[in-house]
């Protein structure tokens, strides 16, 4: 193989993440808004916001070419999503949780500026309260002023 890994993202519940991790992925039937059933495992390119128990967010890496195949396309949208089958991610993916920062859950001011595009964002620190423009995707550090960890998002 050839093609370098990419790296996509799957949220899910702590449950799901913990057989997931000791099982595998297992398919998702579904019609997606379509007029017709589709199988596989829901995959982004960036962490996505859903419903607040889809609490933990796996990391799943595996060879591009073979997700390009299940690549979800739609107009406008601005991120990438596959809609993979299992037995794919689960002879070739590695798959890990992981830590993300913290954000308000669910955060629909987020979802509003990822699906418009932006990619930084004005965010609080819920430690001393100061505003720090920092990326919407990218791992928010730690605050400069008083090292809190916790950013709430405020606006783009
Ligand atoms: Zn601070």
């Amino acid at each position: 193989m050839t093609g370098s890994r990419t790296r996509l993202f799957h949220r899910t519940t702590a449950v799901s993440a913990r057989v997931i991790l000791r099982s595998g992925f297992t398919d998702a039937t579904g019609k997606y808004l379509t007029d017709t059933e589709h199988t596989g495992v829901w995959l982004s390119d960036r962490p996505l916001d859903e419903a607040a128990e889809f609490d933990t967010l796996l990391v799943v890496e595996i060879a591009g070419e073979l997700v390009e195949p299940y690549e979800w396309v739609e107009e406008g949208k601005p991120y990438r999503e596959f809609l993979v089958p299992a037995a794919v991610l689960n002879a070739a993916a590695t798959v890990a949780v992981v830590d993300e920062p913290v954000i308000s859950e669910p955060d629909t001011k987020l979802i509003i500026a990822a699906l418009s595009g932006e990619d930084v964002g004005s965010f609080r620190c819920c430690g001393c309260d100061r505003i720090e423009e920092l990326g919407l995707w990218s791992e928010r550090p730690p605050c400069r002023w008083c090292g809190a960890t916790a950013w709430q998002y405020v606006s783009s």
